[in-house]
């Protein structure tokens, strides 16, 4: 588990933006899970963060002074230069973001890359029909809550795993799904596969991993035939010192015919159109709403990362720096 003495917060001078630059105030920056990974040094899908060197990841500003005719001061943008207050960057290194579809911070939440994530996983990798069961756990973070609501416009059966009561209250109350279950109140792992097998009494169609586990042992144990797992994260093994026990029934994939598919956000942003379109309608009908729990001051962003890890939120975890 990273601690807060990990991070420190240093001062600089604000360069200069040159021709074909601009200068940005950060006004929100996003922490996210996948930066723990970026914390080890090995191989993955993105290179390491570096001792010594800032934070990069997604963020939200405004264009103080812009060198280039792309952009032009007070506009809004989205860039992943990550944990810092001001930055100058290369007028193709920011994106206009559109503050009439929602508040800017949402573009890093729910009309971003954590929105994408839910949308993509659900429908092009977990190719999800109208109508079917669906399992998610995380239930009431980030992703876990678009995922919900996506599933709940398709008339989907939805149940949804979280970490506490308040939690599953807010799912309840403000996403309208079906069930929860507090993984919590589950001692054993057999526990939690038995509180999943209750909420299903006909098996899960398609179950959207968060958290992997016990979790994805449980769900294994409760997928219908052909079911489908989109394997987006496995929050539960982030900071793990020792090796995990892996579900000790992967056998059912065989006689089940399930598919357990990874994704990477990254590899779907040719569905940035539709996503936002289905979005903004689903905003329209009141099918979809979203929650934010923002620390303020680029001096917590330590202990906001730290958070997620502890369930100490609900919806996006943001920082507002500016
Ligand atoms: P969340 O807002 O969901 O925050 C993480 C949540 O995980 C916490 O609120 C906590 O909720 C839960 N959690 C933390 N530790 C555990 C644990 N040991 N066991 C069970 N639950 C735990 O984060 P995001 O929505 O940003 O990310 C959710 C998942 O999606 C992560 O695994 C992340 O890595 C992944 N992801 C993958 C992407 C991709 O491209 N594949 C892109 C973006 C995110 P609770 O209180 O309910 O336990």
């Amino acid at each position: 588990m990273p601690a807060p003495g990990d991070f420190e917060v240093v001062e600089t001078a604000i360069p200069t933006p040159r021709e074909g630059q601009v200068l940005v105030r950060n006004s929100f920056i996003s922490v996210d899970p996948y930066m723990r990974g970026r914390m080890n040094d090995q191989k993955s899908y993105v290179p390491p963060f570096q001792l010594g060197e800032t934070l990069t990841g997604g963020a939200v500003g405004e264009v103080v002074v812009s060198q280039s005719p792309n952009h032009k001061p007070g506009d809004f943008v989205f860039s992943n230069f990550g944990w810092r207050q001001w930055y100058v960057a290369d007028a193709a290194e920011v994106q206009h973001i559109d503050p009439s579809l929602g508040p800017i911070q949402s573009y890093l939440g729910a009309l971003g890359m954590t929105g994408l994530t839910a949308y993509a996983g659900l429908l092009e990798v977990a190719e999800l029909k109208g109508g079917e069961r669906v399992f998610v756990s995380a239930a009431s973070g980030a992703v876990g809550a678009i995922v919900c609501q996506i599933a709940k416009a398709k008339g989907c059966y939805v149940v949804g795993s979280v970490g506490s009561d308040e939690k599953a209250a807010y799912l309840k109350n403000e996403t309208g799904i079906d069930r929860t279950i507090n993984y919590k109140t589950c001692e054993a792992p057999q526990d939690l596969t038995q509180a999943v097998a209750a909420a299903f009494p006909e098996g899960i169609d398609v179950y959207f991993d968060n958290v992997g586990g016990a979790h994805l042992q449980a769900a294994i144990a409760n997928m219908r035939p052909f079911g489908r797992i989109a394997a987006c994260g496995m929050i539960s093994q982030y900071n793990a010192t020792e090796p995990t026990p892996g579900p000790n029934n992967l056998v059912n994939i065989v006689g089940m015919r399930l598919t357990l598919r990874g994704f990477i956000v990254g590899d779907h942003l040719a569905l940035r159109l539709d996503f936002l379109r289905d979005m903004a309608q689903w905003v329209k009908s009141g099918k979809m709403k979203w929650r934010e729990t923002i620390a303020s001051g680029i001096d917590k962003a330590p202990e906001a990362f730290i958070g997620l890890f502890k369930g100490e939120h609900i919806g996006k975890m943001l920082v507002q720096v500016g």
